[in-house]
């Protein structure tokens, strides 16, 4: 493997440029580098870093450590696109909750876009699972009061306000963090309306 920036081999020692320093072997080099505090070093690419911001923006942009689709290898920016991109090699088995619908889902939260359109045969809407939601016991924790009067939905992990309930299950099923925070609530949500449906 080639010799990082900044370290160098003379031909005799391995020299680290940024401490002025040489060492025997190439592994007591690298021990240098992982061991110091003078400076960054990214272990799974053995490069050295002058500044930890300089070894944040390999670590950001170097496509070794972006996130990678198991499935199909494409990379994604984040850790959310890739759990949203991953959904896509999901397969449609979440069938609609309400009885005379046999239309398939990857997520809840596009069934949930599916009837608050009011596309679904069973004539369920926005207004019904608004209504649903709103009376679900523990509704004060997903709803707060909007500036324009009325409610709104909101995630109680980010305080990202959502207009639909759809948009909250979207945003928790692709937020892994709020979905932690959510998870027990939503899902007895989730319950009470497949059985209210
Ligand atoms: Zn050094
Ligand atoms: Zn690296
Ligand atoms: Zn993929
Ligand atoms: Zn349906
Ligand atoms: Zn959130």
């Amino acid at each position: 493997m080639a010799l990082s920036r900044h370290l160098h081999f003379n031909g005799t020692t391995w020299e680290c440029l940024l401490c002025d320093r040489a060492f025997k072997s190439r592994s007591a080099l690298l021990a240098h580098c992982e061991y110091t505090s003078r400076h960054e070093w990214c272990g799974q690419c053995h490069r050295v870093f002058a500044s930890s911001a300089a070894k944040k923006r390999h670590l950001q942009y170097a496509a070794v450590h972006q996130p990678k689709c198991k499935v199909c290898g494409r990379i994604l920016r984040n850790k959310n696109n890739l759990r949203m991109h991953q959904q896509t090699h999901q397969p449609r088995n979440k069938e609609c909750y309400a009885d005379d619908c046999i239309q398939l889902f990857k997520t809840f939260s596009g069934m949930l876009i599916h009837l608050e359109s009011g596309s679904c045969p069973s004539g369920v809407d926005e207004t019904r699972i608004d209504g649903l939601a709103r009376s679900f016991y523990r509704s004060i924790e997903f709803t707060t009061d909007a500036d324009s009067g009325g409610w709104i939905y909101i995630c109680n992990g980010c305080e990202r306000e959502c207009s639909k309930l759809s948009g909250l299950f979207q945003h928790v099923e692709d937020a892994l963090d709020c979905g932690e925070f959510m998870l027990e609530c939503l899902e007895g949500l989730r319950e009470f309306i497949e059985e209210h449906i």
